[in-house]
């Protein structure tokens, strides 16, 4: 069997990055961060960005393409993007030349590896999560999305590892200090995921094989790794399911990389 890892270099709301490499094949979700500060975290991890064949994003909030266009500069490497966000990327950017714009989430081969986005609620202009697989492993990506309806459950069911957001503690948000507003724009349907609702989607995947969660994207201001983790880890636990044996949680931070994990 191919070697396949997957490591959050970033997540949150100062910037994301995600790594995956099956065997000689490898590929970024969003590239958030400085390239200086990218070539550190990746020195760190031990990830050589030279190989990189191609980079995937989600959405054109600037958490996730601060430094697309830096990257794909840099290293030459195409950049496939939802044609509803390439508008937003190149005002940012000025530069056109290494965006590969998805017409309708067609799904993208990379080598030998299929890289199909699906559409997930969430208040940019298009936003996708990945589903990536070598026809036998598969791994998901499904940050910035306000709820998992039926149809994003089934992208995500049966992967190996998920990343998936655990964005906010649900009564840290409604007391804390953020206008009332903008409370409401993160619970919405088009905001972003529950640390409550990431843990019911936990378990469901964890029914269908997911061994690895990496709980991702968490507010600095209404969410502690801590309690993000526990959260999780009672979700399972209600469901039957332990955290340890059954299955693996993860906290992909924000300064820190996760760590190589293998899969
Ligand atoms: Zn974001
Ligand atoms: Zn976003």
């Amino acid at each position: 069997m191919k070697d396949t890892e997957i490591c959050t270099l970033a997540s949150g709301s100062k910037g994301n990055c995600t790594y995956l490499r099956y065997g000689d094949t490898s590929i970024l979700i969003d590239q958030g961060l400085s390239l200086r500060e990218l070539k550190v975290r990746a020195n760190y991890c031990g990830i050589d960005l030279s190989r990189i064949d191609a980079l995937f994003v989600t959405h054109e909030h600037s958490d996730h393409i601060k430094g697309v266009g830096a990257f794909a500069r840099a290293y030459g490497v195409p950049v496939h993007i939802p044609s509803a966000c390439l508008s937003y990327i190149c005002k940012e950017d000025g530069d056109e030349r290494y965006y590969i714009p998805n017409e309708q989430d067609a799904s993208v081969v990379v080598k030998d590896l299929k890289v199909t986005p699906f559409r997930v609620p969430h208040d940019a202009h298009y936003t996708v999560g990945y589903r990536i697989s070598d026809g036998k492993n598969d791994v998901a990506i499904a940050t910035d999305l306000g709820y998992v309806g039926d149809g994003t459950l089934a992208k995500l069911s049966g992967c190996k590892a998920v990343v998936l957001e655990s964005n906010h503690d649900s009564l840290m948000l409604a007391k804390g200090r953020y206008p009332q507003r903008l409370k409401a724009r993160i619970a919405g349907k088009n905001g972003h995921l529950s640390n409550d609702a990431a843990g019911e989607v936990a378990a469901a995947l964890a029914q269908t094989g997911t061994q690895k969660l990496l709980l991702a994207h968490l507010s600095e201001e209404n969410n502690t790794p801590e309690v993000a983790f526990e959260s999780g880890r009672a979700a399972l636990g209600r469901h039957g399911i332990k955290e340890g044996d059954d299955v693996l949680l993860y906290i992909a931070g924000q300064y820190k990389p996760s760590g190589r994990i293998k899969l």
